[in-house]
C-alpha cells in the first residue's frame, strides 16, 4: 500500500516554525507585512486570497488587502504597486492571478520590487533561482521540495520527471530538483511517448492541469507521485491531475488532493514573507 504524503500535516509543522520566527521579529519591533492585491471578484481567487489572509493571521503576519474593481486600469494597478514598493512598512507584495484580460500580467509582475516579490514570479527571482543566488522561489515548487524532504524522500541521484513546463510550477520545479541533484526530465504537450518518459521517474511531479490524466500506465512500480493539479469535479469534489485510486496500487508514495501540495503552497508563501525580512535587511 502506498504511503500518503500528508501535506496538511507537513504544512502545519512549517506554519508552527514560522509562527515562532514571526514572534521573534515582533519582539525586535518588526511586524512582517504582506500586501495582497486582487483585481475583480473571481470566485476562486477570492477563496485563495481569503486563505492567504487567514494564514497570515495565524502566523502573526499583518496583511493589507487591496480589493480593486474589475475595471481598474493597468496604470492604476502599476501606481499602487509603485506606492507599495516604496513603503518601508510593506515587506511582501502579492498580486492574485489571473488578472482581467485588459491588464498585462507580465508587466505587473515585473513592476514588483524583486525584494518584495514573495510569489517568486519576477524575472529577477527566476534568474536568481537559475543561477543559485538569493531570491524568492515560487511557492508551489518550493513546497514540493519541503514535502519530499520532510517525508524522508531522497532526491539526489534520482530520476525526476516533471510533466508541465509553466513558469510558476514546471520550470522552477525542474530547477529546484536539479539543485537537489536529481536527474531531471521536463515533459510537456509536445513530448513524444509521454507514458514511457513518465515511467522513467523515481519521482514523478505532475502539473499538466488535466483532471485525473495520469493513470498507472504512466507510473513505474515504486515511484513517488506528486500531484500538483487541482480541479473541481461535477459532483463538487476536488481531484488532481493524477487518477489517485488507480495510481495508488503501483506507487510507493503519493500526495492526495486535497491535502497534498495545496496547503504547502500557502505555507511557503508565509515562509517567503518571513524570509523577506532577512532579504531586505
Ligand atoms: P499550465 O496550464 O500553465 O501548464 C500546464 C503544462 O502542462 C504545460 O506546460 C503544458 O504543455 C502541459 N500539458 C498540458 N497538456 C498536456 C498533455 N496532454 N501532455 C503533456 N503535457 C501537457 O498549468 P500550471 O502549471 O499553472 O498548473 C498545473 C496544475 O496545477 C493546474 O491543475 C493548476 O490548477 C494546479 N496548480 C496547483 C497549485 C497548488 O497550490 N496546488 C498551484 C499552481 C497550480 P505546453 O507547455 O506544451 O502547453
Amino acid at each position: 500500500m502506498a504511503k500518503i504524503i500528508d501535506g496538511k500535516a507537513v504544512s502545519g509543522q512549517i506554519k508552527e516554525e514560522l509562527k515562532a520566527k514571526a514572534a521573534e521579529w515582533k519582539e525586535k519591533g518588526i511586524e512582517i507585512t504582506l500586501a495582497v492585491i486582487q483585481v475583480g471578484k473571481d470566485a476562486a481567487s477570492s477563496v485563495y486570497v481569503g486563505n492567504k489572509k487567514k494564514a497570515c493571521a495565524y502566523i502573526g503576519i499583518r496583511s493589507l488587502a487591496y480589493e480593486l474593481e474589475e475595471e481598474t486600469t493597468q496604470e492604476e494597478l502599476l501606481a499602487l504597486i509603485d506606492e507599495l514598493n516604496g513603503r518601508k512598512d510593506v515587506n511582501g507584495i502579492l498580486v492574485q492571478l489571473p488578472l482581467p484580460a485588459h491588464i498585462d500580467e507580465s508587466k505587473v509582475i515585473s513592476a514588483i520590487d524583486p525584494q518584495k516579490d514573495v510569489d517568486g514570479f519576477h524575472p529577477q527571482s527566476v534568474g536568481a533561482l537559475c543561477t543559485g543566488q538569493a531570491g524568492f522561489v515560487s511557492c508551489t515548487p518550493a513546497g514540493i521540495i519541503q514535502l519530499l524532504k520532510r517525508s524522508g524522500i531522497e532526491i539526489a541521484g534520482k530520476e525526476c520527471v516533471v510533466i508541465g513546463r509553466s513558469n510558476i510550477v514546471g520550470k522552477p520545479m525542474a530547477l529546484l530538483l536539479l539543485w537537489e541533484n536529481g536527474t531531471v526530465t521536463v515533459a510537456h504537450s509536445k513530448t513524444e511517448n509521454l507514458k514511457e518518459v513518465a515511467r522513467r521517474a523515481d519521482i514523478l511531479i505532475v502539473a499538466v492541469g488535466k483532471p485525473q490524466m495520469i493513470t498507472r500506465e504512466y507510473v513505474k512500480e515504486g515511484a513517488v507521485v506528486i500531484d500538483v493539479g487541482i480541479h473541481r469535479k461535477e459532483d463538487n469534489k476536488l481531484c488532481g491531475d493524477v487518477d489517485y485510486d488507480d495510481v495508488m496500487s503501483v506507487c510507493s508514495a503519493i500526495t492526495p488532493v486535497p491535502g497534498g501540495v495545496g496547503p504547502m503552497t500557502i505555507a511557503m508563501l508565509m515562509n517567503n514573507c518571513v524570509e523577506s525580512i532577512r532579504l531586505q535587511s
